[in-house]
């Protein structure tokens, strides 16, 4: 497995959020440190900044502008939650360009995983919101439509729902956007019935769960929705947001996940890129704010990529499991 990190991660201070921390990021490398400790094969790599193309590809140049101006004023502000400080330009860029490698190295037949920060999956087009300034899965799936594929899935595992990525992508059939959340939640988007429009009408996937779901629930989600829809896709290339705050212990998500959740999604979707022959995973930190279940997961999300698939099956019977695959079975088959 490829990983992408760099120190700038660290730099990047946002005054209005305590929990989305510099801490982070040596607790997510100390995942992928104890994962490499426990035998996963880890090939370290540096980060470049994502290019203006890459960036101008999924958000408007005038917003970029504005996040460039003020870091450079060493002060910014976004939304309640969302600060920038002299640092921030540099972390957001490094960690979207490093979006970019990972998807190189998955197209050249590596898994490849972003420790990095700030997250990414709320900043849309042209807004940054919910600590996110660039939004580096979309960045990753747009530079891998640039490379000449037409068919990306960008699977979202984060505790919140990815309201960025749905809107960039929301119109396109080039990205199939797949959505496991909490709801009602932060940022209050990802009902099961927003399933696209446009030439993307039945691209966007989203299963909102009640709080409290642990496991099973998942399974059910990715077993009676995910799977099925991804098969028929046939995507030549799986993004993942990895966020890991859908833990139980986590500090702002209210779900009932283990660390040994996250090995199963992905093993789950490790396998099935195997079986669909599409390129290994390219992997994109979230969120995740405690920071030893942070580190506990992105370990066992590693070891995960190299394990045996769960044997999840679904029965039918899951309530919001019943209500995705009924918004979505006009467009899927395998829904139907
Ligand atoms: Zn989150």
């Amino acid at each position: 497995m490829h990983v992408y990190s760099d120190s700038a991660s660290e730099r990047h201070v946002n005054r209005l959020a305590g929990v989305e921390n510099p801490r982070r990021f040596p607790a997510a490398l100390a995942g992928i440190e104890r994962a490499e400790r426990d035998g996963a094969r880890v090939e370290w790599r540096s980060c470049r900044p994502a290019g203006e193309e890459a960036l101008a590809a999924v958000h408007d140049a005038g917003y970029l502008d504005l996040l460039r101006e003020l870091s450079a004023a060493g002060e910014g502000y976004l939304s309640p939650d969302t600060a920038l400080g002299a640092g921030s330009w540099e972390a957001a860029s490094l960690a979207s360009g490093a979006a970019c490698s990972a998807v190189e190295s998955a197209l050249a037949g590596e898994t490849a995983f972003v420790v990095s920060r700030p997250p990414g999956h709320h900043a849309g087009r042209d807004y940054g919101m919910g600590f996110c300034l660039t939004n580096h899965a979309a960045v990753a799936a747009g530079h891998a439509l640039a490379n000449g594929l037409g068919r990306v899935a960008l699977l979202d595992w984060d505790v919140h729902h990815g309201n960025g990525t749905q809107d960039i992508f929301y119109a396109d059939e080039r990205v199939l956007y797949l959505s496991v959340h909490q709801s009602p939640f932060y940022p209050g988007t990802g009902e099961a019935g927003e399933v696209g429009e446009g030439r993307g009408a039945g691209f966007t996937v989203n299963v909102p769960l009640p709080a409290a779901s642990g496991e099973e629930v998942y399974a059910a989600a990715f077993a009676g929705v995910f799977v099925p829809v991804l098969r028929e896709y046939h995507p030549e290339l799986i993004v993942v947001s990895a966020g890991f705050d859908a833990h139980a212990a986590d500090l702002l998500g209210g779900m009932a996940l283990e660390a040994d959740s996250f090995a199963c999604f992905a093993a789950l979707l490790a396998s099935l890129a195997r079986e669909l022959g599409a390129a290994p995973l390219a992997l994109v930190l979230e969120g995740g704010y405690n920071l030893e279940a942070l580190a506990g997961s992105v370990a066992a999300t590693v070891r995960g990529v190299g394990e045996e698939p769960p044997d999840w099956g679904y029965a039918g019977g899951v309530g919001p499991v019943e209500r995705s695959r009924a918004a979505l079975a006009p467009y899927w088959r395998g829904l139907g």
